[in-house]
């Protein structure tokens, strides 16, 4: 499947963000309608943009958002795409660091047996170990000023071509 500009937008700015170690890091994948890192593969998925919500949040994008916003003075000045890539790719760059004995699956089954509800489960997700761990790398990327200007330019960049196309 051809790259669409977006991806190409996408992938210039994650090769700019992390530099050329991560080649072919990206995906285009039908199975999710969101961002999601595959750390085996050391790829990042991204939607297929043809009916992809950009202005639909769900309860997990709020959870994301409100634990990127405890985490960076810097997050609120960026949308929910860019935070999401850099969650991403934070999952990448931690995931060298993740104890051996770590277990997410397990960790996962606790969450969902302790969480009241769908929101409070979402809440606790993004404090998972390797959840954290990849929130905390983004918000420490953020924190660069120079970073930070990648950041904006990949933003205008990827919205107006969202809207021009
Ligand atoms: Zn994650």
């Amino acid at each position: 499947m051809a790259k669409s500009k977006l991806n190409k937008i996408i992938e210039k700015f994650v090769n700019d963000a992390i530099g050329a170690s991560y080649d072919e890091y990206i995906t285009i994948t039908d199975k999710y309608d969101e961002f999601s890192a595959n750390a085996d593969d050391s790829k990042i998925c991204v939607p297929k943009w043809k009916g992809y919500k950009f202005n639909k949040k769900t309860l997990a994008d709020e959870e994301f958002e409100l634990y990127f916003y405890s985490v960076s003075n810097y997050a609120k000045e960026f949308s929910l795409v860019t935070l999401s890539i850099l969650h991403e790719l934070g999952h990448l760059a931690t995931e060298d660091d993740i104890p051996d004995e770590y277990n997410r699956e397990k960790e996962l089954n606790i969450l969902c047996k302790k969480a009241k509800n769908k929101k409070e489960l979402n809440r606790m997700y993004f404090r998972l170990y390797d959840e954290k761990m990849a929130t905390l790398w983004a918000a420490k990327w953020l924190s660069v000023k120079a970073n930070r200007k990648l950041a904006k330019e990949f933003e205008e960049e990827f919205y107006a071509t969202l809207l021009h196309k």
